[in-house]
């Protein structure tokens, strides 16, 4: 197998059993492919022992599109290259690549199979009560070892050149900023927002601050980002969670994989309005949804603040004035981010599943109309929001 060909069953078979020690010589083994992410092929390889791996190949095209999109098979790379350094900084955390083959696109990794996707257990109404801290441990790990903070200027450098992923930064930077602001072809707008969708076409002092974080996306290489911190990327069960699916990874701002994942889980809030007709069921669920919001930046903060205090190898940046407006940077991208994301994902090209799967349109509408509503707000609002009790204020005055 030595030019790059799309991998059938066999193939990926062959590929998992090459590359690991795990299935044994005489082992049985079988092979399906069950990727339902929009982008590549994901096949599962098990032996008769129950022993089972994941292959995952990049095809030179967006799998949910067709052969008229296409994308460079570079992306798994940058998927393997960003698992594996974040896995260092953060092995608890992040998914384990076994293998990673250039000439064909391919990652052999372990199957997360006792873990379910986030966001289908969110939708489902599950808490999970170690959610944010672990997540929490994640970003500020990843992000801090990959910052100025951590390493050398050179170093830092080779990385970002190492990392520049302009194809899927591109799409980030369409989906993210472009599109939902003006009347794109890509977009998709339900009929029942379709006014409130108009607004934002027009609305010029929330576009500048969107072309601020869009300025920001294109040119503050902070930290080594997962780039697509979104519940879909994120597997989790009753002990653990363990992120996966980094092929939009690049050097940006750091608030944006906070506000990713921030955005998600406040798209989760929004969607149980329309999710979860019992009220009091629904209260419960939001109120967890908060106080893992909460509890999200407050770890996440305390950590890195702990890591730039203790771990800093660089005089110029010890000093605590300097870390201070550093951290109130990085709040205000993560509210700005975090906003970018509750309206992309509402009109833009690739929606989430829980505003979509409200089954009662008018309802979905309504909820569709929040998540406008408090993405603006958090835009606009990002660097008056002093802290996380003003921006819960925000989120609950948002439901009246
Ligand atoms: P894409 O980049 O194409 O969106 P993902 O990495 O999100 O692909 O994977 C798509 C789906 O494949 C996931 O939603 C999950 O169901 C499955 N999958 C991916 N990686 C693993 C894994 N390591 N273990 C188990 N299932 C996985
Ligand atoms: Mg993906």
């Amino acid at each position: 197998m030595a030019e790059y060909r799309t991998f059938t069953t066999d193939d990926a078979m062959r590929f998992a059993d090459e590359h690991s020690g795990l299935f044994g010589e005489h082992s049985k083994l079988s092979c399906e492919e069950f990727g339902d992410g929009n982008l590549n092929l994901v096949f599962r390889v098990e032996n008769d022992k129950g022993t089972s791996l994941i292959v995952k190949q990049a095809l030179p095209y967006a799998r949910c599109v067709g052969e008229s999109w296409p994308l460079t098979i570079d992306r798994a790379r940058i998927e393997a290259e960003v698992l594996i350094k974040h896995r260092k900084l953060c092995p608890e955390h992040t998914v384990e690549v076994l293998h990673y083959d250039a000439e064909h696109a391919a990652i052999l990794m372990e199957d997360l199979s006792d873990y379910r996707i986030l966001r289908s257990e969110l939708i489902a109404a599950k808490q999970f009560p170690h959610l944010a801290a672990q997540l929490a441990a994640y970003l500020a790990n990843t992000l801090y070892y990959t910052s100025d903070f951590a390493l050398t200027g050179p170093k830092k450098k080779q990385q970002v050149s190492q990392f520049l992923n302009p194809e899927l930064c591109l799409i980030t930077e369409d989906l993210f900023f472009t599109d939902p602001y003006c009347n794109h072809e890509r977009n998709n707008v339900h009929s029942e927002i379709r006014t409130e969708a108009q607004q934002l076409w027009h609305d010029e002092v929330l576009q500048a601050e969107v072309a601020q974080l869009k300025a920001d996306f294109l040119s503050k290489p902070q930290a080594l980002l997962h780039g697509d911190m979104h519940s879909g990327s994120i597997f989790i069960n009753d002990e653990n969670c363990k992120v996966i699916d980094a092929e939009f990874g690049f050097y940006g701002p750091i608030g944006f994989d906070v506000g990713s994942l921030v955005g998600n889980l406040l798209l989760s809030y929004l969607s149980h309005f329309g999710l979860t007709a019992d009220s009091s069921a629904r209260e419960t669920q939001q109120q967890y949804l908060l106080e893992q919001i909460t509890c999200l930046w407050q770890q996440f903060s305390s950590q890195f603040k702990q890591l730039m205090e203790q771990e800093c190898r660089e005089p110029s940046l010890q000093n605590s004035l300097y870390q201070q407006r550093f951290m109130q940077q990085i709040w205000a991208d993560t509210l700005g981010y975090a906003g970018c994301e509750l309206i992309r994902r509402t009109v833009g090209l690739a929606h989430v599943a829980d505003l979509d799967s409200i089954s009662d349109s008018t309802l979905r509408g309504q909820c569709e109309a929040k998540a406008l509503k408090l993405g603006r707000q958090l835009i606009l609002q990002r660097h008056e929001l002093a802290n996380m009790a003003q921006l819960v204020a925000l989120i609950q005055y948002q439901q009246a």
